[in-house]
């Protein structure tokens, strides 16, 4: 019997991309998720944590069926969503919405904000005539705290953080009871990162809506997360409730990335975690535990064969043998 508070389900989801040679023959795969599994509870925020490159975000994009995944299952209501076509999922598109980092690269510039959001009403038959839709329009504008002039204006006359809140009104319009916030303030100023985490809090609240949280900066995950899980080259390799997991961090990588410092570059507004080594190509994965060659702890038996996913305290998951829990 499906647990009917599980809103959205991964089971072993793994999504691969082709390498082709010149001649476009696939020789090799990179392999941007591995086996990851999770369950979305109604109302829940779960933040997806990890360096650049562990593939959260493509995760996050297979949730939503951006991607298809090349192993295992999306379920969203208990409804199998892995491998529909894109005209299948439009009926499931209006209860799952993606909002990105820079919602700037997918507006488009010649189209003003209203347009925008009547056209998304349109295709999913929101609204009987046009006056409806615009009403509806104006309506959400003014629920993510932007003006009802702001409707005639064109992207490239907004703030990023305004440009983050077109994005959010852009998935709302729809009515989604699941988001998936792919990194959604870490282009952001700190102080405009805060108003961003604390609208999707409110609306949160008065939506009842579900979050996968994916972002790279651990105090924003601390911040805004029910549930924690920490991913490292493709695979999933803790999970906890937060408070739980910043109390008693077990894994090796968990806690390597509660120690390391973000990169203050001023140049490099999104505040990237570095951790010394290079992380490991994707395309051919170390054996046994994908963490061995940077893990202060591993032994030789790491190099044999991955760490089974296991229980250490309630609600508590870890892929480490290392780790008792006690
Ligand atoms: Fe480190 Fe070994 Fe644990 Fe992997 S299994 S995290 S290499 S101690």
């Amino acid at each position: 019997m499906p647990d009917a508070s599980i809103v959205l389900s991964a089971q072993q989801v793994s999504t691969w991309f082709p390498v082709r040679n010149a001649l476009g023959r696939v020789v090799n795969h990179v392999k941007a998720v591995e086996g990851v599994s999770l369950n979305l509870k109604a109302g829940e925020t779960y933040g997806l944590v990890g360096e650049s490159g562990c593939g959260k975000s493509t995760f996050g994009r297979t949730l939503v069926r951006l991607l298809e995944p090349t192993a295992g299952t999306v379920s969203l209501f208990g409804a199998d969503i892995s491998h529909l076509s894109e005209k299948e999922m439009l009926r499931f598109r209006r209860d799952i919405q993606i909002v990105f980092q820079d919602p700037y690269t997918s507006l488009n510039p010649r189209q003003r904000i209203g347009s925008m959001l009547m056209e998304v009403q349109a295709i999913h038959h929101i609204g009987q005539n046009r006056d409806e839709r615009m009403a509806r329009a104006m309506d959400i504008l003014g629920q993510v705290g932007m003006l009802k002039e702001h409707f005639f204006r064109y992207p490239h006359e907004f703030s990023g953080g305004q440009r983050q809140r077109i994005g959010l009104a852009r998935a709302l319009i729809l009515d989604p009871k699941v988001i998936i916030c792919d990194e959604p303030v870490s282009a952001l100023d700190v102080s405009i990162q805060s108003q961003i985490i604390n609208l999707l809090r409110d609306l949160q609240q008065q939506r009842g809506l579900s979050y996968v949280f994916i972002s790279h900066d651990m105090s924003v995950i601390k911040y805004i997360s029910d549930r924690v899980g920490v991913m490292y080259l493709g695979h999933l390799v803790e999970q906890a409730d937060t408070d739980e997991l910043f109390a008693h961090p077990l894994h090796p990588y968990t806690r390597t990335l509660m120690s390391a410092v973000p990169s203050i570059d001023p140049r490099d507004t999104t505040r990237r975690i570095v951790l010394e080594g290079d992380l490991p190509s994707p395309i051919d994965p170390p054996s046994g535990c994908v963490f061995h060659t940077r893990c202060p702890q591993a032994c030789p038996g790491c190099a044999a064969a991955p760490p089974a996913w296991q229980e250490v305290r309630p609600g508590h998951f870890v892929a480490c043998p290392l780790c008792s829990g006690k």
